[in-house]
């Protein structure tokens, strides 16, 4: 077993490792991926990301207060800023290894925003031990939550180029200049490592190093299946256009998470009141309208309270009665930010199967075929 140590620097946003993480997890095979919940100081001043979202979570409730305007202002300067050398980002991943007691056999991959020095995407460190990092940042040809595939593909490739090269001498002298659509194409721009992740193509004289370099033929082919699978899942929304098959759904445990295996295990984010909104009507395959909501509301509850359990029953119970209110716009609002969150995750095209939909005073439904939607525990 070779265990993938999958960390993220404090001023990185734990959701994008926690999709990097649930997509590269769907490959099975001697590569192990771990995601680790702490976080790491590449400066040792940053304040966390945590921090920051109740912040912002604090002042969408609130009219903003001096302290936390400044604080928000205070963290966007400091990312912006912020470049770091490689003996920084490596030294957070040794001090990491060390905590956490990590063997020098297995990887630790590190996440970040910050900018490094020399403005790689990602590298491996070049004194020896298993360590990588990958600059999370600028894929902007890949829209929201598919900027997963980039970070997954450099992760890979990057644990294949550890085992086959000895140092970076050694890679150096492998890289292809020209570009062939293959893993060691050499890219200075972001958007040309597409190309190579489109291909998602390892060529022949690379095939021939590879395996003449003793990397056991599982690994290598564990790196090609997470490789081709990121290609098949990039073109996935493309080839929605022509094919319209619409991908499975599913509920996943307790906590009912949502999520696409067909598109890498993409998971779509909604808060517990949203997603207890999104279930009810799931529930409903025939639609209520919005008006009729509170007589729903032990239903409605009862989804809540199963979800959420952070609060006491009566806090549960007045945010429901809320909810329901049909003098309040709460369900309005959170319709539409949940239709927000489908569509940034899975576009415009298949997100309208998955969208709470209708009109003023017709009933709102979803209106995915029911039989693609799965419940596990
Ligand atoms: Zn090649």
């Amino acid at each position: 077993m070779l265990k993938i140590n999958l960390v993220r620097s404090a001023d990185c946003n734990e959701e994008i490792l926690s999709d990097v993480y649930n997509l590269l997890k769907g490959f099975q095979g001697p590569i192990v991926f771990k995601e680790h919940s702490e976080f790491v100081h590449i400066l040792g001043k940053e304040p966390s990301p945590e921090s920051l979202e109740k912040m912002v979570e604090y002042c969408s409730l609130e009219p903003p207060s001096r302290m936390a305007r400044e604080s928000i202002n205070f963290h966007d300067r400091f990312k912006k800023r912020n470049t770091v050398s490689w003996e920084q980002i490596f030294k957070a991943c040794a001090k990491f290894r060390f905590s956490n007691d990590i063997g020098d056999d297995e990887f630790v991959i590190l996440l970040t925003t910050y900018n490094n020095k020399l403005n790689w995407f990602s590298a491996s460190n070049p004194e020896g031990p298993r360590d990588h990092f990958v600059h999370t940042e600028d894929w902007d040809f890949f829209l929201g939550s598919d900027r997963r595939f980039p970070i997954a593909y450099q992760i890979a490739s990057g644990i294949l180029k550890k085992l086959v090269f000895t140092n970076y001498e050694d890679l150096g002298a492998h890289w292809h200049h020209d570009p062939r659509g293959c893993m060691l194409d050499f890219c200075q721009e972001k958007a040309q490592v597409t190309f190579k992740m489109r291909t998602g193509d390892i060529c022949p004289d690379c095939l021939k190093l590879f395996s003449s370099r003793g990397v056991p033929s599982m690994v290598m082919e564990q790196v090609f299946r997470i490789i081709d699978g990121i290609r098949l899942q990039m073109i996935y929304k493309n080839r929605f256009v022509i094919n319209r098959e619409v991908p499975a759904m599913l509920i996943e445990g307790r906590q009912k998470n949502i999520i696409f295996p067909d598109m890498g295990n993409l998971m779509v984010r909604l808060n517990p009141l949203e997603k207890t909104l999104y279930l009810f009507f799931l529930n409903r395959n025939e639609g209520v309208q919005i008006s009729h909501l509170s007589d729903y509301r032990d239903e409605i509850f009862a989804i809540y309270s199963s979800i959420s359990n952070s609060d006491s029953q009566l806090a549960q119970s007045i945010r429901i009665n809320d909810l329901v209110n049909p003098l309040s716009n709460s369900v309005s609002e959170k319709i539409s930010r949940i239709k927000r969150k489908f569509v940034d995750a899975l576009g415009d095209d298949i997100a309208a199967n998955f969208i709470i939909s209708g009109e003023n005073a017709a009933p709102r439904r979803i209106p995915a075929d029911r039989s693609l939607i799965r419940y596990i525990d």
